[in-house]
């Protein structure tokens, strides 16, 4: 237990995660809570009426003076350890970790975390499926529920299945899981994180603080977590590759089957047995294989969950309706133009595709490609849509449409199939924080329009 009793610890930005902090430390210390938040006057004085004398409260102003009486800082995923209040906190040399370094310090299950630009959330959700078959398993982190907001419900020796962004990962000390694993890494969240060397050393601080009992499971076609990469050898390096390249120690496909190479064991199961479309979904569950095989599970318990795991809502979704012989997918989870490129390669055409949201100023040129090779049409909405007009139109992409929204770009998008047919896929490669907010709303939203376009022209056949 991290023992802050007398001490006067300040939370640093109150949401999913702030919340968490607060309840989890009330009742652990005699002081009030400090709650630091850079609120609105209206959401100050929502705050001020929730707070009711539980908990302190600072902002603006008072959060300079405040931050000088703390013993201790925890900080909400959305606070960068730049922050200049922060960094005093830092000069001041009391301790500033994230919720995850506590969280982690009082939790009695076996952590495998999962981390990486891409495939956080399937592979988490997928391993906490798998892992159920063992014994009580848990999904929590960066994929919705706090893992300090959990703990009460965490007994030991179960797995928990964590996902770990980035943010959650800048400010650990000492935080190791059982298990770390590594999707990939792609250039994403410069904008915290400065360069994509620093975006990678955060991530690989969690395994560089592994000692012999640990595991680090990560994608071989990802130089960045190369073994030498976290240059500590104690704990056992293991890896995972779709495509062809020989055996490795860890998960490999050859011949329509993945191989499992534990030094301690092996095992074969049918490829099969990975029902979620694409090659980087057979990635997520290689990576899922491994660390099911190193929690003692058996070949026939793997195959039998992986099989039941069919689909993740927004991610390559299939929605029920078709309309005439056009079936639509919503990737809305696809937040930068990396994934819009993975769901473009697990597609077949002929396809129709809507972009576009919040930009977040990537670089376009392998995607327009990627469009230019599959793409029928595409149908940009939000704000990028004027920079992604022009870079298409760069790539030599000329079957393209602007729309204002979702209502009008589903159906264009069915329009430009006709009269064949084909994919109308929602994958946007922007956040969509511009006209919605989250990818979860804008998901849905293009679900609705979906089924009230097939619907009212009296198209829909379930499950087509
Ligand atoms: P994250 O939690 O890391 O954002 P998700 O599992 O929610 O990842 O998937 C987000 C998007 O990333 C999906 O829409 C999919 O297109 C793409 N994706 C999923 N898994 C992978 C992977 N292993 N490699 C590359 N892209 C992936």
């Amino acid at each position: 237990m991290i023992n802050w009793l007398g001490e006067r610890v300040g939370v640093y930005g109150y949401g999913r995660t702030g919340k968490a902090c607060v309840d989890y430390l009330r009742p652990q210390l005699i002081s009030p809570v400090v709650l630091i938040d850079q609120a609105s006057p209206e959401q100050q004085a929502a705050l001020n009426t929730e707070a009711g004398g539980r908990f302190e409260l600072a902002f603006g102003a008072a959060i300079g003076p405040a931050v000088e009486r703390l013993d201790a800082l925890i900080l909400s995923p959305g606070v960068p350890l730049k922050n200049p209040h922060v960094q005093r906190a830092v000069e001041r040399g009391i301790p500033v970790v994230s919720e995850l370094e506590v969280a982690a310090r009082n939790c009695p299950g076996y952590l495998l975390a999962v981390t990486g630009t891409n495939g956080k959330s399937t592979t988490t959700k997928i391993l906490g499926h798998v892992l159920s078959a063992l014994g009580p398993s848990h999904v929590l982190g960066n994929i919705g529920v706090p893992l300090l907001g959990s703990l009460a419900e965490i007994g030991e020796g179960d797995y928990v299945a964590l996902e770990v962004s980035s943010y959650q990962l800048e400010a650990i000390e000492r935080f190791a899981p059982h298990v770390a694993i590594y999707t990939n890494l792609t250039p994403d969240h410069l904008d915290r994180h400065g360069t994509i060397e620093e975006y990678a050393r955060v991530k690989r601080q969690m395994a560089i603080n592994m000692d012999e009992s640990g595991f680090i499971v990560a994608n071989a076609l990802c130089g960045a977590f190369s073994r030498d990469s976290f240059e500590n050898n104690k704990p056992t390096y293991l890896q995972y590759r779709s495509v062809p390249g020989g055996r490795l120690h860890g998960a490999w496909v050859a011949n329509n089957m993945i191989h499992v190479d534990l030094g301690y064991e092996r095992h074969e199961l049918s490829l099969d047995c990975v029902k979620l479309p694409g090659i980087h979904n057979i990635e997520n569950a290689l990576a899922v294989i491994v660390t099911a095989f190193l929690m003692g599970a058996t070949a026939e318990t793997v195959a039998e969950r992986l099989s039941g795991f069919t689909g993740y809502e927004h991610r390559l979704e299939r929605c029920p309706q078709t309309l005439g012989n056009v079936r639509f997918f919503n990737d809305s989870k696809a937040t930068n133009p990396e994934a819009t490129i993975t769901a473009l390669k697990a597609m077949d055409p002929p396809l129709a595709l809507i972009l576009g949201g919040r930009d977040k100023m990537t670089d376009l040129a392998e995607m327009c490609a990627w469009i230019k090779r599959k793409v029928r049409h595409a149908v940009l909405i939000g704000e990028a849509a004027g920079r992604f007009a022009a870079a298409l139109a760069a790539a030599g992409v000329d079957s393209v449409q602007l729309v204002d929204n979702l209502e009008l770009a589903v159906p264009a998008a069915v329009e430009a199939l006709a009269p064949d047919g084909g994919t109308v896929l929602l994958s946007p490669a922007c956040a969509s924080f511009d006209q919605y907010g989250s990818y979860e709303e804008r998901g849905e939203h293009f679900k609705e329009v979906v089924a009230g376009l097939a619907g009212t022209t009296g198209g829909a056949r379930a499950g087509g």
